[in-house]
């Protein structure tokens, strides 16, 4: 279904749970779980956990702000979720057998594993340190230029946006998959 998008101004950007709660505890209504759907299109679906607020009236709303300018969402309840205090990785589903959108969406997972490995799936702000920091940056480096070949058109055999003068499959493209299993 599509929700009517209207942020409240002590919402922070994206963070919906603590906000619900706030919103709840002032007016009344519940909250309730499900997924905001995100089309890359030609590229990929994205579904994002996420909490709207039920109004007392039972209107669904969205009322958390988004880094971008939008004016609806599109949002699939799930009665079987609810936020626990961890974070819920996206589920990424790719329109294109472009591989390129494969390592796109194992670099996302392979970020979230290390991000919310243990302990840190409680925390917001994570720190890392030592190989699996320089790892991490690593991913997000490759994340980006995943990221501008997808919005560009470019295949594996394209010249890797880092300028090295070699193809993608054989530069940041290399051995990627091993390095996403290792993680
Ligand atoms: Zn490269």
């Amino acid at each position: 279904m599509y929700l009517k998008h209207s942020p409240e101004s002590y919402a922070q950007a994206n963070e919906c749970f603590p906000a619900i709660d706030r919103k709840v505890q002032e007016c009344g209504g519940k909250v309730h779980y499900g997924w905001q759907i995100w089309e890359w299109p030609g590229v990929l679906l994205e579904a994002e956990f996420h909490a709207v607020w039920l109004s007392p009236e039972h209107e669904l709303v969205d009322i958390t702000p988004k880094s971008f300018k939008v004016e609806k969402i599109l949002f699939l309840p799930d009665p079987s979720m609810r936020y626990e205090g961890k974070q819920v990785n996206s589920i990424r589903v790719p329109l294109s057998d472009n591989p390129i959108t494969r390592d796109f969406i194992g670099i996302c997972d392979a970020i979230f594993r290390i991000q919310n490995k243990g302990n840190r799936a409680k925390q917001s702000a994570v720190s890392l340190e030592g190989p699996e920091s320089q790892l991490h940056q690593r991913l997000q480096e490759t994340r980006l230029l995943t990221l501008q070949m997808l919005e560009a058109g470019l295949n594996r055999n394209s010249l890797c946006p880092c300028n090295s003068g070699k193809k993608y499959k054989a530069c940041h493209g290399r051995k990627l998959e091993k390095k996403l299993a290792r993680v």
